[in-house]
C-alpha cells in the first residue's frame, strides 16, 4: 500500500501492519523493525517507513479521572474520541483527528 504524511511527498510503498490487540502488537514488534503510525497527519515524513505498525485499532478508553483530568487509554484512540467522552465533563483539548500517541 502507497503511503504518506500531511505534505503528500514522499509517498512510498509500505508493508502495513494492523494489530488489533495489544498481544499481537507486542507480537509483531518481534518480528521486523517498524515504525508506528496514527492518522498519518504529521506535516513531514515522521511516519513513513517500508515497515509500518498502524496502531489506530488498539484505540480502547481504559479511565478517565473527572477530578485530576487524567485520561488512561491506548495509543491508537483519535483525540476526536477523547473528546467525546471528555467534553461531556468539562474537559477539552484542541486538535481532533490526530491520535493520542502522537503528541
Ligand atoms: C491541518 C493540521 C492541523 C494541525 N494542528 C495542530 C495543532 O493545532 N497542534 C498540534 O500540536 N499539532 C497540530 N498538527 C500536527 C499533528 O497534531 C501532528 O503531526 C500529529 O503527530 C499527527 O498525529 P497522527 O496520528 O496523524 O500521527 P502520524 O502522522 O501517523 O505520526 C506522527 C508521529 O507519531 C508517531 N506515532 C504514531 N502513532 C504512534 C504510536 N502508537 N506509538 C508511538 N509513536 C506513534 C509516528 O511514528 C510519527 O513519528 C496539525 C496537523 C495538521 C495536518
Amino acid at each position: 500500500m502507497q503511503i504518506h504524511g500531511w505534505g503528500n511527498y514522499p509517498k512510498i510503498d509500505a508493508e502495513i501492519l494492523e494489530p488489533t490487540s495489544l498481544t499481537r502488537c507486542a507480537n509483531e514488534l518481534q518480528t521486523s523493525p517498524l515504525i508506528a503510525r496514527g492518522m498519518g497527519r504529521s506535516y513531514g515524513d515522521s511516519a513513513n517507513a517500508k515497515h509500518v505498525l498502524q496502531t489506530t485499532h488498539l484505540d480502547h478508553y481504559l479511565h478517565f479521572d473527572s477530578k485530576q483530568g487524567n485520561l488512561t487509554c491506548e495509543a491508537g484512540m483519535t483525540l476526536k474520541e477523547l473528546l467525546k467522552l471528555i467534553i461531556p465533563k468539562g474537559w477539552f483539548c484542541r486538535s481532533r483527528l490526530v491520535l493520542v500517541s502522537s503528541l
